[in-house]
């Protein structure tokens, strides 16, 4: 896994999805070496880094011209980017031009998601996972009723991670946010 300290940062675009979150969404994706996966909302490249080294294609996508940049210094950075195809476009737009997808992330969809969905759906193959993260109780919500409405069966996983900074007079655990990872699995 890569390091969350290493990657370059903007002010301006969220991310990247930490590390132990990053470790869990690889191991619910259960991604091999021959899936094309979509990174809709890459932010500044966290999941799409790492996909990058364990998936055949990569294909990111997000509406902020800065987070594509990010993104593109972070793949160049870590040496990776070969399989990556960056596209600055709402998420629904470009999936609507991308076909035989074995994995889709969704990490950001404004107020997309039901639609990014129902596009992620049709071009999703057999056995393909969608992965969602959600911050808002809303968004969790939305998820899981619109997968419900599509046929699948979604799982939910809240997930609270706190590091510890060893300190001179003991060890201090410091919380991140609690984010959800939402999955489902197309039959
Ligand atoms: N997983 C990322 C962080 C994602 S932050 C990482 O590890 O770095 C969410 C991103 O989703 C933001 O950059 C935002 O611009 C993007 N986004 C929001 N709505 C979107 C949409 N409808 N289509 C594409 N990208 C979108």
């Amino acid at each position: 896994m890569l390091d969350d300290k290493d990657f370059i940062k903007s002010c301006d675009v969220p991310g990247p999805t930490k590390e132990a979150i990053r470790a869990i969404i690889l191991y619910k994706s259960e991604v091999t070496s021959s899936d094309r996966v979509v990174d809709c909302g890459c932010g500044t490249g966290g999941i799409t880094c790492e996909f990058s080294q364990c998936a055949r294609e990569v294909i990111s996508i997000d509406t902020n011209l800065e987070a594509i940049e990010v993104t593109k210094s972070n793949l160049k950075k870590f040496g990776l980017g070969d399989n990556v195809t960056l596209i600055n476009d709402d998420g629904a737009n470009a999936l609507s031009n991308i076909d035989d997808i074995d994995i889709a992330v969704v990490g950001g969809s404004g107020r997309q998601l039901k639609n990014i969905l129902d596009i992620v759906d049709e071009k999703l193959n057999s056995q393909g996972r969608i992965i969602i993260t959600a911050i808002l109780v809303d968004t969790k919500v939305e998820a899981i009723n619109k997968l419900k409405d599509l046929g699948y069966n979604p799982k939910i996983m809240e997930v609270n991670v706190s590091n510890g900074r060893v300190l001179d007079r003991g060890i201090l655990m410091i919380s991140e946010n609690p984010i959800a990872i939402i999955t489902a699995k197309k039959r």
